[in-house]
């Protein structure tokens, strides 16, 4: 099964994934979380991702495409789960190729909502958990002791043009989906336990 998750920047899609992994078994391609893996090797690939990632940009569709591949070639389960992946209608035609695309999920909030939780985000510099300032104020992440920082690309300059991007390319594959008749949208304003909950009925 082909899952693909929409929605705006802040939605919970991380937080979504996050929780998803203590039900399900399944292989996960965060497509920004790979990117932001690549930066931290300080390869020369991983500093032309940051001169688009630092602006807000979307990263080439070649390098996006690598990633995708390299991380199914070595671990592709029965359920995949892609995040944060298409996020052009170009990406949606590349992964019509590689795949099937059996559900596509959208975490639907408003953008004044998805900024003040992104402006809010706290994000673990060991282990990639995601949580907030208000649950986590000594900076302390509480799955590994690690630093919780702010993204670099969680500035209001840079989350503005990401969001931009969102409603020019990715909003689109809303449309998309729905005419293929599989998406199912959900009200991501509630809170993460009850997002979880709706998401574990239609994927059962
Ligand atoms: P995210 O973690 O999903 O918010 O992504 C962070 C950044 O990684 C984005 O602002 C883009 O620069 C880059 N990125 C993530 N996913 C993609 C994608 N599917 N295509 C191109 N760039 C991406």
């Amino acid at each position: 099964m082909n899952i693909v998750l929409l929605g705006i920047q802040g939605s919970g899609k991380g937080t979504l994934v996050q929780d998803l992994s203590n039900k399900l078994d399944f292989t996960l391609i965060s497509v920004g979380a790979l990117l932001r893996d690549e930066i931290a090797t300080g390869s020369k690939l991983g500093k032309i991702i940051k001169s688009k990632t630092d602006k807000g940009e979307l990263v080439d569709l070649s390098i996006v495409m690598d990633t995708i591949n390299k991380k199914l070639s070595t671990n592709k389960k029965s359920i995949v789960i892609f995040d944060g992946f298409p996020r052009s209608s170009e990406q949606a035609d590349e992964l019509d190729k590689i795949c099937n695309v059996d559900l596509a999920i959208y975490l639907n909030l408003k953008k004044e909502d998805a900024l003040k939780r992104i402006m809010n985000r706290l994000t673990c510099s060991k282990c990639g958990n995601i949580t907030t300032r208000v649950k986590c104020p000594d900076l302390i992440c509480p799955v590994c002791k690690g630093n919780l920082t702010v993204r670099s690309d969680d500035t209001p300059e840079v989350v503005n043009k990401r969001f931009e991007q969102y409603e020019l390319l990715t909003y689109p594959l809303i449309e998309r989906y729905r005419k293929r008749g599989v998406l199912v949208e959900i009200d991501a304003s509630k809170t993460p336990d009850e997002v979880l909950k709706a998401v574990m009925k239609v994927i059962k």
